[in-house]
Protein backbone atom coordinates (compact mmCIF):
# COMPACT_ATOMS: atom_id res chain seq x y z
CA UNK A 1 0.00 0.00 0.00
CA UNK A 2 1.34 3.40 -1.04
CA UNK A 3 0.03 6.54 0.60
CA UNK A 4 0.07 9.60 -1.49
CA UNK A 5 -1.94 13.54 -0.68
CA UNK A 6 -3.39 12.81 -4.01
CA UNK A 7 -4.34 10.17 -6.85
CA UNK A 8 -5.20 11.30 -10.00
CA UNK A 9 -6.43 9.22 -12.68
CA UNK A 10 -6.23 9.82 -16.31
CA UNK A 11 -3.86 12.24 -18.62
CA UNK A 12 -6.23 14.15 -20.21
CA UNK A 13 -6.13 17.71 -20.45
CA UNK A 14 -7.23 18.55 -16.33
CA UNK A 15 -5.15 15.41 -14.64
CA UNK A 16 -1.46 16.63 -15.40
CA UNK A 17 -1.62 20.30 -14.80
CA UNK A 18 -3.66 19.19 -11.71
CA UNK A 19 -0.48 16.85 -10.70
CA UNK A 20 1.71 19.70 -11.48
CA UNK A 21 0.05 21.88 -9.45
CA UNK A 22 0.08 19.34 -6.90
CA UNK A 23 4.02 18.80 -7.63
CA UNK A 24 4.21 22.55 -7.26
CA UNK A 25 3.13 22.61 -3.63
CA UNK A 26 5.61 20.12 -2.28
CA UNK A 27 2.49 17.35 -1.98
CA UNK A 28 2.88 13.44 -3.31
CA UNK A 29 1.09 13.04 -6.04
CA UNK A 30 0.74 10.19 -8.13
CA UNK A 31 -0.81 9.82 -12.10
CA UNK A 32 -2.53 6.82 -13.56
CA UNK A 33 -2.35 6.58 -17.33
CA UNK A 34 -3.62 3.25 -19.14
CA UNK A 35 -2.98 4.19 -22.82
CA UNK A 36 -1.08 7.22 -24.20
CA UNK A 37 -0.49 10.23 -22.39
CA UNK A 38 -1.88 13.13 -23.21
CA UNK A 39 -5.60 11.54 -23.37
CA UNK A 40 -8.56 12.13 -25.86
CA UNK A 41 -7.62 15.42 -27.44
CA UNK A 42 -3.76 15.17 -27.85
CA UNK A 43 -4.10 11.57 -29.58
CA UNK A 44 -7.12 11.29 -31.24
CA UNK A 45 -9.17 13.99 -30.98
CA UNK A 46 -8.46 17.96 -31.55
CA UNK A 47 -4.62 17.61 -31.79
CA UNK A 48 -4.28 15.12 -35.09
CA UNK A 49 -8.11 15.83 -36.65
CA UNK A 50 -6.60 19.76 -36.82
CA UNK A 51 -3.62 18.60 -38.45
CA UNK A 52 -5.43 16.79 -41.02
CA UNK A 53 -8.18 19.98 -41.56
CA UNK A 54 -4.52 21.80 -41.94
CA UNK A 55 -3.90 19.25 -45.18
CA UNK A 56 -7.16 19.30 -46.65
CA UNK A 57 -7.46 23.00 -46.54
CA UNK A 58 -4.08 23.12 -48.43
CA UNK A 59 -5.11 20.55 -50.90
CA UNK A 60 -8.22 22.57 -51.27
CA UNK A 61 -7.10 25.88 -51.72
CA UNK A 62 -4.67 24.11 -54.05
CA UNK A 63 -7.39 22.87 -56.33
CA UNK A 64 -8.70 26.58 -56.28
CA UNK A 65 -5.27 27.42 -57.70
CA UNK A 66 -6.75 29.48 -60.54
CA UNK A 67 -8.86 31.76 -58.80
CA UNK A 68 -5.97 32.91 -56.72
CA UNK A 69 -3.70 33.15 -59.91
CA UNK A 70 -1.47 30.31 -60.31
CA UNK A 71 -1.41 26.66 -61.88
CA UNK A 72 -0.71 23.19 -60.73
CA UNK A 73 1.09 21.21 -62.65
CA UNK A 74 -1.86 17.87 -62.43
CA UNK A 75 -4.73 17.21 -60.56
CA UNK A 76 -3.95 17.38 -56.95
CA UNK A 77 -3.83 14.61 -55.17
CA UNK A 78 -3.46 13.90 -51.88
CA UNK A 79 -0.88 11.11 -50.42
CA UNK A 80 -2.52 9.67 -47.37
CA UNK A 81 0.40 8.39 -46.06
CA UNK A 82 2.34 11.44 -45.26
CA UNK A 83 -0.76 12.94 -44.49
CA UNK A 84 -0.55 10.73 -41.98
CA UNK A 85 2.69 10.98 -40.55
CA UNK A 86 2.21 14.63 -40.47
CA UNK A 87 -0.38 14.00 -38.20
CA UNK A 88 1.75 11.19 -36.23
CA UNK A 89 4.58 13.27 -35.98
CA UNK A 90 2.84 16.43 -34.40
CA UNK A 91 0.65 14.25 -32.20
CA UNK A 92 3.60 11.96 -30.74
CA UNK A 93 5.15 15.23 -30.11
CA UNK A 94 2.48 16.44 -27.81
CA UNK A 95 2.02 13.09 -26.05
CA UNK A 96 5.44 12.52 -25.72
CA UNK A 97 5.89 16.51 -24.22
CA UNK A 98 2.54 15.13 -21.91
CA UNK A 99 4.70 12.24 -20.50
CA UNK A 100 7.88 13.58 -20.26
CA UNK A 101 6.38 17.01 -17.85
CA UNK A 102 4.92 14.46 -15.93
CA UNK A 103 7.89 12.30 -15.14
CA UNK A 104 10.24 15.38 -14.71
CA UNK A 105 7.59 16.73 -11.76
CA UNK A 106 8.88 16.60 -8.63
CA UNK A 107 6.72 14.55 -5.83
CA UNK A 108 4.68 13.07 -8.83
CA UNK A 109 4.68 9.21 -9.60
CA UNK A 110 3.80 8.38 -12.88
CA UNK A 111 2.19 4.75 -13.23
CA UNK A 112 1.01 3.05 -16.30
CA UNK A 113 -1.94 0.95 -16.19
CA UNK A 114 -5.51 0.59 -15.61
CA UNK A 115 -6.97 2.18 -12.46
CA UNK A 116 -9.80 1.02 -10.58
CA UNK A 117 -11.59 2.07 -7.17
CA UNK A 118 -10.94 -0.18 -4.14
CA UNK A 119 -12.72 2.18 -1.70
CA UNK A 120 -13.65 5.47 -1.37
CA UNK A 121 -9.78 6.11 -1.05
CA UNK A 122 -8.04 2.82 -2.32
CA UNK A 123 -7.19 2.30 -6.29
CA UNK A 124 -5.58 -0.60 -7.29
CA UNK A 125 -3.52 -0.49 -10.44
CA UNK A 126 -0.69 -3.05 -11.75
CA UNK A 127 -1.84 -5.21 -8.28
CA UNK A 128 -0.43 -2.38 -6.26
CA UNK A 129 -2.86 -0.49 -4.26
CA UNK A 130 -2.06 3.54 -3.72
CA UNK A 131 -4.05 5.71 -1.16
CA UNK A 132 -5.25 8.78 -0.77
CA UNK A 133 -7.43 11.55 1.29
CA UNK A 134 -8.06 13.20 -2.20
CA UNK A 135 -8.61 11.27 -5.77
CA UNK A 136 -9.23 13.21 -9.18
CA UNK A 137 -11.08 11.43 -12.02
CA UNK A 138 -9.73 12.66 -14.90
CA UNK A 139 -10.66 9.35 -17.52
CA UNK A 140 -12.41 11.08 -20.40
CA UNK A 141 -14.95 9.00 -23.11
CA UNK A 142 -14.92 7.05 -26.09
CA UNK A 143 -16.76 6.83 -29.20
CA UNK A 144 -19.99 5.23 -28.76
CA UNK A 145 -21.09 2.50 -30.62
CA UNK A 146 -25.12 2.29 -31.09
CA UNK A 147 -26.93 -0.83 -31.22
CA UNK A 148 -27.63 -0.53 -34.76
CA UNK A 149 -28.94 -3.37 -36.92
CA UNK A 150 -25.74 -5.03 -38.09
CA UNK A 151 -23.36 -3.22 -36.05
CA UNK A 152 -21.77 -6.44 -35.22
CA UNK A 153 -21.46 -8.18 -38.60
CA UNK A 154 -19.60 -5.16 -40.50
CA UNK A 155 -16.04 -3.57 -40.11
CA UNK A 156 -16.50 0.00 -39.36
CA UNK A 157 -14.19 3.29 -37.58
CA UNK A 158 -14.39 5.74 -35.24
CA UNK A 159 -12.30 8.62 -34.45
CA UNK A 160 -9.70 6.31 -32.96
CA UNK A 161 -9.22 3.81 -35.67
CA UNK A 162 -9.49 6.67 -38.16
CA UNK A 163 -5.90 7.44 -36.73
CA UNK A 164 -4.49 4.70 -38.47
CA UNK A 165 -6.08 5.26 -41.74
CA UNK A 166 -3.12 6.10 -44.09
CA UNK A 167 -5.39 5.41 -47.21
CA UNK A 168 -8.48 7.46 -49.17
CA UNK A 169 -11.49 5.11 -48.98
CA UNK A 170 -13.06 5.39 -51.96
CA UNK A 171 -16.84 6.07 -50.57
CA UNK A 172 -16.79 7.27 -47.01
CA UNK A 173 -20.23 6.77 -45.35
CA UNK A 174 -20.09 8.78 -41.90
CA UNK A 175 -23.23 7.76 -39.73
CA UNK A 176 -23.74 11.01 -37.48
CA UNK A 177 -23.85 14.95 -38.90
CA UNK A 178 -22.89 16.38 -35.99
CA UNK A 179 -19.75 18.19 -35.15
CA UNK A 180 -17.11 15.12 -35.42
CA UNK A 181 -19.03 13.15 -37.85
CA UNK A 182 -19.13 17.02 -39.90
CA UNK A 183 -15.56 17.36 -39.73
CA UNK A 184 -14.22 14.06 -40.69
CA UNK A 185 -16.69 14.32 -43.71
CA UNK A 186 -15.24 17.92 -45.12
CA UNK A 187 -12.16 16.54 -44.64
CA UNK A 188 -12.08 13.39 -46.40
CA UNK A 189 -14.27 15.05 -49.39
CA UNK A 190 -11.18 17.43 -49.91
CA UNK A 191 -8.58 14.40 -49.49
CA UNK A 192 -10.37 13.35 -52.33
CA UNK A 193 -13.08 10.47 -51.04
CA UNK A 194 -16.87 10.51 -51.81
CA UNK A 195 -18.17 11.18 -48.75
CA UNK A 196 -22.15 10.61 -47.33
CA UNK A 197 -23.53 11.76 -43.99
CA UNK A 198 -26.03 9.87 -42.89
CA UNK A 199 -28.20 11.75 -39.73
CA UNK A 200 -30.96 10.89 -37.73
CA UNK A 201 -32.21 13.75 -37.14
CA UNK A 202 -33.73 16.23 -39.11
CA UNK A 203 -31.17 18.45 -39.71
CA UNK A 204 -27.22 18.80 -39.19
CA UNK A 205 -25.56 20.14 -35.74
CA UNK A 206 -28.76 19.39 -34.77
CA UNK A 207 -28.15 21.89 -31.41
CA UNK A 208 -27.34 24.35 -33.26
CA UNK A 209 -29.79 27.28 -34.60
CA UNK A 210 -31.82 26.25 -38.54
CA UNK A 211 -29.60 28.84 -39.86
CA UNK A 212 -26.76 27.78 -38.69
CA UNK A 213 -27.62 24.19 -39.59
CA UNK A 214 -28.68 25.34 -43.26
CA UNK A 215 -25.67 26.81 -43.80
CA UNK A 216 -23.44 24.59 -42.74
CA UNK A 217 -25.15 22.43 -45.15
CA UNK A 218 -24.95 24.05 -47.81
CA UNK A 219 -20.91 24.54 -47.23
CA UNK A 220 -20.71 20.93 -47.16
CA UNK A 221 -23.03 20.10 -50.40
CA UNK A 222 -21.19 22.67 -52.47
CA UNK A 223 -18.37 20.35 -52.19
CA UNK A 224 -20.07 17.32 -53.27
CA UNK A 225 -20.86 15.81 -49.60
CA UNK A 226 -24.02 13.83 -50.16
CA UNK A 227 -26.10 14.18 -47.21
CA UNK A 228 -29.46 12.41 -45.85
CA UNK A 229 -31.06 13.53 -42.83
CA UNK A 230 -34.08 12.27 -40.96
CA UNK A 231 -32.64 8.60 -41.03
CA UNK A 232 -34.69 7.29 -38.89
CA UNK A 233 -33.75 3.00 -39.02
CA UNK A 234 -30.05 3.17 -39.54
CA UNK A 235 -29.07 0.03 -39.92
CA UNK A 236 -25.32 -1.80 -41.85
CA UNK A 237 -24.81 -4.91 -44.14
CA UNK A 238 -21.59 -6.34 -45.69
CA UNK A 239 -22.30 -6.12 -48.96
CA UNK A 240 -20.08 -7.63 -52.11
CA UNK A 241 -18.64 -4.23 -52.78
CA UNK A 242 -18.36 -2.73 -49.60
CA UNK A 243 -21.37 -1.65 -46.70
CA UNK A 244 -24.38 -0.77 -46.95
CA UNK A 245 -25.98 1.77 -44.83
CA UNK A 246 -29.71 1.51 -44.45
CA UNK A 247 -31.23 5.06 -44.13
CA UNK A 248 -35.14 4.69 -44.27
CA UNK A 249 -35.59 8.11 -44.84
CA UNK A 250 -39.23 9.33 -45.60
CA UNK A 251 -37.71 10.11 -49.33
CA UNK A 252 -34.05 9.90 -50.99
CA UNK A 253 -32.74 6.61 -51.34
CA UNK A 254 -33.02 3.95 -48.54
CA UNK A 255 -29.69 3.26 -48.43
CA UNK A 256 -25.69 4.65 -49.08
CA UNK A 257 -23.65 2.07 -49.97
CA UNK A 258 -19.53 2.87 -48.94
CA UNK A 259 -16.34 1.19 -49.02
CA UNK A 260 -16.11 2.14 -45.46
CA UNK A 261 -17.89 3.51 -42.55
CA UNK A 262 -17.27 5.84 -39.90
CA UNK A 263 -19.31 5.71 -37.03
CA UNK A 264 -19.58 9.63 -35.25
CA UNK A 265 -22.46 9.58 -32.96
CA UNK A 266 -21.88 10.27 -29.53
CA UNK A 267 -19.25 9.88 -26.51
CA UNK A 268 -19.55 7.24 -23.66
CA UNK A 269 -17.90 7.71 -20.50
CA UNK A 270 -15.03 5.45 -19.69
CA UNK A 271 -16.56 4.95 -16.14
CA UNK A 272 -18.24 1.40 -16.32
CA UNK A 273 -14.69 -0.28 -15.86
CA UNK A 274 -13.54 2.19 -12.94
CA UNK A 275 -14.84 0.39 -9.67
CA UNK A 276 -16.88 3.48 -9.22
CA UNK A 277 -19.68 1.19 -7.06
CA UNK A 278 -16.59 0.51 -4.44
CA UNK A 279 -16.29 4.35 -4.00
CA UNK A 280 -19.71 4.63 -3.62
CA UNK A 281 -19.45 7.70 -6.67
CA UNK A 282 -22.97 8.33 -8.23
CA UNK A 283 -23.21 8.38 -11.81
CA UNK A 284 -26.29 9.52 -14.73
CA UNK A 285 -27.71 6.41 -15.98
CA UNK A 286 -25.57 7.18 -19.54
CA UNK A 287 -22.63 6.57 -16.77
CA UNK A 288 -21.32 10.49 -16.29
CA UNK A 289 -19.88 11.07 -13.06
CA UNK A 290 -22.56 13.24 -10.93
CA UNK A 291 -21.05 16.31 -9.31
CA UNK A 292 -21.58 19.81 -8.06
CA UNK A 293 -20.53 23.07 -8.88
CA UNK A 294 -17.14 22.73 -7.67
CA UNK A 295 -16.46 19.61 -9.49
CA UNK A 296 -16.49 17.33 -6.19
CA UNK A 297 -18.31 13.79 -6.24
CA UNK A 298 -20.94 12.79 -3.92
CA UNK A 299 -17.88 10.82 -1.62
CA UNK A 300 -16.06 13.82 -0.11
CA UNK A 301 -12.66 14.05 -1.65
CA UNK A 302 -13.23 12.54 -4.83
CA UNK A 303 -13.30 15.08 -7.43
CA UNK A 304 -14.35 14.41 -11.31
CA UNK A 305 -13.35 16.49 -14.16
CA UNK A 306 -13.31 16.80 -17.99
CA UNK A 307 -15.78 14.57 -20.42
CA UNK A 308 -16.21 11.81 -17.77
CA UNK A 309 -18.58 14.23 -15.71
CA UNK A 310 -21.18 15.08 -18.36
CA UNK A 311 -20.53 19.24 -17.58
CA UNK A 312 -18.62 20.12 -20.76
CA UNK A 313 -17.52 17.83 -24.15
CA UNK A 314 -14.06 20.01 -24.69
CA UNK A 315 -10.26 20.45 -24.01
CA UNK A 316 -11.11 23.65 -22.19
CA UNK A 317 -14.15 22.53 -20.53
CA UNK A 318 -11.38 20.09 -19.10
CA UNK A 319 -8.54 22.45 -18.43
CA UNK A 320 -11.50 24.99 -16.80
CA UNK A 321 -12.19 22.10 -14.75
CA UNK A 322 -9.23 21.87 -13.79
CA UNK A 323 -8.88 25.46 -13.20
CA UNK A 324 -12.14 25.81 -11.33
CA UNK A 325 -10.69 22.28 -8.64
CA UNK A 326 -7.06 24.02 -8.40
CA UNK A 327 -7.95 27.30 -7.24
CA UNK A 328 -10.93 26.00 -4.95
CA UNK A 329 -8.06 23.88 -3.48
CA UNK A 330 -5.19 25.99 -3.54
CA UNK A 331 -6.05 29.30 -3.71
CA UNK A 332 -9.46 29.72 -1.74
CA UNK A 333 -10.90 31.41 -5.00
CA UNK A 334 -14.63 29.97 -4.89
CA UNK A 335 -14.77 29.23 -8.93
CA UNK A 336 -17.60 27.31 -10.03
CA UNK A 337 -18.79 25.71 -13.26
CA UNK A 338 -22.06 27.95 -13.56
CA UNK A 339 -19.93 30.88 -14.11
CA UNK A 340 -18.30 29.93 -17.22
CA UNK A 341 -19.80 31.13 -20.60
CA UNK A 342 -20.44 28.16 -23.51
CA UNK A 343 -17.96 28.11 -25.87
CA UNK A 344 -16.47 26.45 -28.83
CA UNK A 345 -15.65 25.82 -32.21
CA UNK A 346 -16.59 23.40 -35.60
CA UNK A 347 -13.46 23.09 -37.20
CA UNK A 348 -15.15 22.84 -41.09
CA UNK A 349 -14.20 25.20 -43.20
CA UNK A 350 -15.06 28.08 -43.09
CA UNK A 351 -15.03 27.40 -38.85
CA UNK A 352 -17.84 28.01 -36.74
CA UNK A 353 -17.25 29.63 -33.86
CA UNK A 354 -19.88 30.16 -30.74
CA UNK A 355 -20.17 31.17 -28.22
CA UNK A 356 -23.34 31.96 -25.19
CA UNK A 357 -26.98 30.89 -25.57
CA UNK A 358 -28.58 29.94 -29.24
CA UNK A 359 -31.40 32.09 -30.33
CA UNK A 360 -33.95 29.14 -29.32
CA UNK A 361 -32.68 29.01 -26.12
CA UNK A 362 -33.07 33.05 -25.91
CA UNK A 363 -36.45 32.59 -27.11
CA UNK A 364 -37.16 30.16 -24.41
CA UNK A 365 -36.00 32.46 -22.07
CA UNK A 366 -38.75 35.32 -22.43
CA UNK A 367 -36.26 37.85 -22.30
CA UNK A 368 -36.61 40.73 -24.47
CA UNK A 369 -33.43 40.80 -27.36
CA UNK A 370 -31.93 41.92 -29.77
CA UNK A 371 -30.33 40.16 -32.89
CA UNK A 372 -28.11 40.94 -35.79
CA UNK A 373 -26.78 39.24 -38.73
CA UNK A 374 -24.63 39.84 -41.44
CA UNK A 375 -23.39 38.17 -44.18
CA UNK A 376 -19.58 36.95 -44.95
CA UNK A 377 -19.91 38.16 -48.42
CA UNK A 378 -20.23 41.78 -47.45
CA UNK A 379 -16.73 41.63 -45.12
CA UNK A 380 -13.81 43.12 -46.91
CA UNK A 381 -11.38 40.06 -45.35
CA UNK A 382 -13.42 37.39 -46.37
CA UNK A 383 -13.81 37.91 -49.73
CA UNK A 384 -9.85 39.50 -50.33
CA UNK A 385 -9.50 35.98 -49.18
CA UNK A 386 -12.00 34.17 -51.49
CA UNK A 387 -13.76 32.71 -48.37
CA UNK A 388 -17.21 33.90 -48.66
CA UNK A 389 -19.54 31.84 -47.03
CA UNK A 390 -21.14 31.85 -43.91
CA UNK A 391 -22.88 34.69 -41.67
CA UNK A 392 -22.26 36.48 -38.52
CA UNK A 393 -24.70 36.97 -36.10
CA UNK A 394 -24.66 38.64 -32.97
CA UNK A 395 -28.00 38.56 -29.93
CA UNK A 396 -28.23 41.10 -26.89
CA UNK A 397 -30.47 41.55 -23.93
CA UNK A 398 -32.50 44.64 -24.70
CA UNK A 399 -32.40 46.15 -21.18
CA UNK A 400 -28.84 45.37 -20.24
CA UNK A 401 -27.25 45.14 -23.56
CA UNK A 402 -24.77 42.45 -22.87
CA UNK A 403 -24.16 40.09 -25.22
CA UNK A 404 -26.30 36.80 -24.89
CA UNK A 405 -24.93 34.71 -27.67
CA UNK A 406 -23.38 34.45 -31.00
CA UNK A 407 -22.30 32.88 -33.53
CA UNK A 408 -19.82 33.77 -36.67
CA UNK A 409 -19.56 31.14 -39.36
CA UNK A 410 -16.85 32.49 -41.20
CA UNK A 411 -13.41 32.43 -41.94
CA UNK A 412 -11.39 33.62 -38.98
CA UNK A 413 -14.47 32.52 -36.87
CA UNK A 414 -12.77 30.26 -34.67
CA UNK A 415 -10.64 33.18 -33.61
CA UNK A 416 -13.05 36.51 -34.20
CA UNK A 417 -15.63 34.78 -31.32
CA UNK A 418 -13.59 35.40 -28.74
CA UNK A 419 -13.92 39.30 -28.59
CA UNK A 420 -17.36 38.42 -28.02
CA UNK A 421 -16.60 35.98 -25.66
CA UNK A 422 -14.12 38.29 -23.83
CA UNK A 423 -16.61 41.03 -23.57
CA UNK A 424 -19.26 38.89 -21.97
CA UNK A 425 -16.92 37.95 -19.53
CA UNK A 426 -16.33 41.36 -18.28
CA UNK A 427 -20.24 41.91 -18.22
CA UNK A 428 -19.83 44.48 -20.60
CA UNK A 429 -22.37 46.31 -22.99
CA UNK A 430 -21.94 45.22 -26.55
CA UNK A 431 -21.61 49.18 -26.88
CA UNK A 432 -17.84 48.92 -25.61
CA UNK A 433 -17.25 46.91 -28.69
CA UNK A 434 -18.78 49.72 -31.07
CA UNK A 435 -16.69 52.30 -29.72
CA UNK A 436 -13.07 49.98 -29.73
CA UNK A 437 -11.14 50.87 -32.65
CA UNK A 438 -10.81 47.56 -34.16
CA UNK A 439 -7.79 46.68 -37.26
CA UNK A 440 -7.98 47.07 -40.68
CA UNK A 441 -8.77 44.19 -42.84
CA UNK A 442 -10.45 42.04 -40.44
CA UNK A 443 -13.41 39.94 -39.41
CA UNK A 444 -12.87 41.19 -36.07
CA UNK A 445 -13.65 44.88 -37.39
CA UNK A 446 -17.11 44.72 -38.52
CA UNK A 447 -18.39 43.44 -35.13
CA UNK A 448 -19.56 46.97 -34.53
CA UNK A 449 -20.81 46.88 -38.05
CA UNK A 450 -23.23 44.15 -36.96
CA UNK A 451 -24.20 45.43 -33.94
CA UNK A 452 -25.04 48.43 -35.37
CA UNK A 453 -28.29 46.65 -37.59
CA UNK A 454 -29.59 45.24 -34.15
CA UNK A 455 -33.52 44.36 -34.45
CA UNK A 456 -36.13 42.96 -31.98
CA UNK A 457 -36.20 39.27 -32.61
CA UNK A 458 -38.78 38.39 -34.89
C1 LIG B 1 -12.49 13.55 -33.15
C2 LIG B 1 -12.51 14.53 -32.01
C3 LIG B 1 -12.16 15.85 -32.23
C4 LIG B 1 -12.20 16.76 -31.18
N1 LIG B 1 -11.86 18.05 -31.43
C5 LIG B 1 -11.90 18.94 -30.43
C6 LIG B 1 -11.55 20.31 -30.66
O1 LIG B 1 -11.20 20.69 -31.76
N2 LIG B 1 -11.60 21.17 -29.61
C7 LIG B 1 -11.99 20.77 -28.36
O2 LIG B 1 -12.01 21.58 -27.46
N3 LIG B 1 -12.31 19.49 -28.12
C8 LIG B 1 -12.28 18.58 -29.13
N4 LIG B 1 -12.60 17.28 -28.87
C9 LIG B 1 -12.99 16.89 -27.50
C10 LIG B 1 -11.74 16.73 -26.62
O3 LIG B 1 -10.84 15.87 -27.23
C11 LIG B 1 -12.15 16.21 -25.27
O4 LIG B 1 -13.19 17.01 -24.76
C12 LIG B 1 -11.01 16.25 -24.30
O5 LIG B 1 -9.92 15.48 -24.76
C13 LIG B 1 -11.49 15.71 -22.96
O6 LIG B 1 -10.43 15.54 -22.13
P1 LIG B 1 -10.56 14.82 -20.74
O7 LIG B 1 -9.63 15.60 -19.89
O8 LIG B 1 -11.95 14.71 -20.29
O9 LIG B 1 -10.06 13.33 -20.95
P2 LIG B 1 -9.36 12.55 -22.11
O10 LIG B 1 -8.56 13.45 -22.97
O11 LIG B 1 -10.37 11.71 -22.79
O12 LIG B 1 -8.33 11.64 -21.32
C14 LIG B 1 -8.72 10.65 -20.44
C15 LIG B 1 -7.53 9.75 -20.19
O13 LIG B 1 -7.84 8.86 -19.14
C16 LIG B 1 -7.31 7.59 -19.44
N5 LIG B 1 -8.06 6.61 -18.69
C17 LIG B 1 -9.38 6.29 -18.82
N6 LIG B 1 -9.75 5.37 -17.92
C18 LIG B 1 -8.64 5.07 -17.20
C19 LIG B 1 -8.38 4.20 -16.12
N7 LIG B 1 -9.35 3.47 -15.57
N8 LIG B 1 -7.12 4.12 -15.64
C20 LIG B 1 -6.13 4.88 -16.17
N9 LIG B 1 -6.34 5.74 -17.18
C21 LIG B 1 -7.57 5.85 -17.68
C22 LIG B 1 -7.49 7.48 -20.94
O14 LIG B 1 -6.60 6.53 -21.48
C23 LIG B 1 -7.18 8.90 -21.39
O15 LIG B 1 -5.82 9.05 -21.70
C24 LIG B 1 -12.56 16.34 -29.89
C25 LIG B 1 -12.88 15.00 -29.65
C26 LIG B 1 -12.86 14.10 -30.70
C27 LIG B 1 -13.21 12.67 -30.42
Amino acid sequence: MKNYDAIIIGTGQAGPSLAARFSAAGLKVAIIERDKFGGTCVNTGCIPTKTLVASAYAAHVARRGAEYGFDVNGDVRVDMKRVKARKDKISGRSSKGVEEWLRGLKNCTVIQGHARFQSPHAVVVNDEVLQADKIFINVGGRASVPDMPGIHDVPFLNNSSMMNVDFLPEHLVIVGGSYIGLEFGQRYRRFGSEVTIVEMGPRLIGREDEDLSAAVREIMEAEGIHIHLNAKCISLEKREKGIAVGIDCDDGPPEAIGSHVLLAVGRTPNTSDLGLDRAGVATDDRGYITVDDQLQTNVPGIWALGDCNGRGAFTHTSYNDYEIVADNLFNADHRRVSDRIQAYALYIDPPLGRCGMTDAEIRKSGRAALIAKYPMVRVSRAFEKGETQGFMKICVDAETKQILGAAILGTGGDEVIHVLLDVMYAKAPYTVIQRAMHIHPTVSEYLPTVLSKLEPFA
